[in-house]
């Protein structure tokens, strides 16, 4: 039977530290500009999630990687965001889009007749 423990999360960042590169310039990541925007774990499986966002210090580009772990397979996906570290913690409580609110920007769009520029900016400021 497969020995279940605990995962370290401040030494699995360790770790990730070392193996994580920029996937555009291949730069290694200053672990100081990585945070960990979700994690989850489950013992009796001894699996752990982990959803990290990067920013590289060279060619600024941000980065999302989501780190499964299982037992001793890691799997790691990477994909390039334009979100920063702050959007990512900001947008990650929200609520996808609804098939609704799709329908009513369409049918908003359908009936607009104007300045989209000015529309925008407008529902900007009333927020
Ligand atoms: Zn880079």
């Amino acid at each position: 039977m497969a020995i279940m423990k605990k995962y370290d999360f401040k030494k699995v960042m360790e770790w990730l530290g070392y193996i994580l590169k920029c996937p555009i310039c291949g730069y290694k990541y200053n672990m100081d500009q990585t945070q960990v925007i979700d994690s989850e774990q489950d013992d009796v499986f001894g699996e752990a999630k982990i959803l990290i966002h990067s920013d590289c210090n060279k060619c600024k580009s941000s980065v999302m990687f989501n780190i499964e772990i299982r037992g001793p397979e890691v799997f790691s996906v990477g994909m390039v965001t334009d979100l920063t570290g702050k959007d990512s913690s900001k947008f990650k409580n929200r609520n996808p889009i609804s098939a609704n609110e799709i329908i009513d920007l369409h049918k908003g769009l359908k009936k607009f007749k104007g300045d989209f520029v000015k529309a925008l900016t407008i529902t900007k400021n009333k927020q």
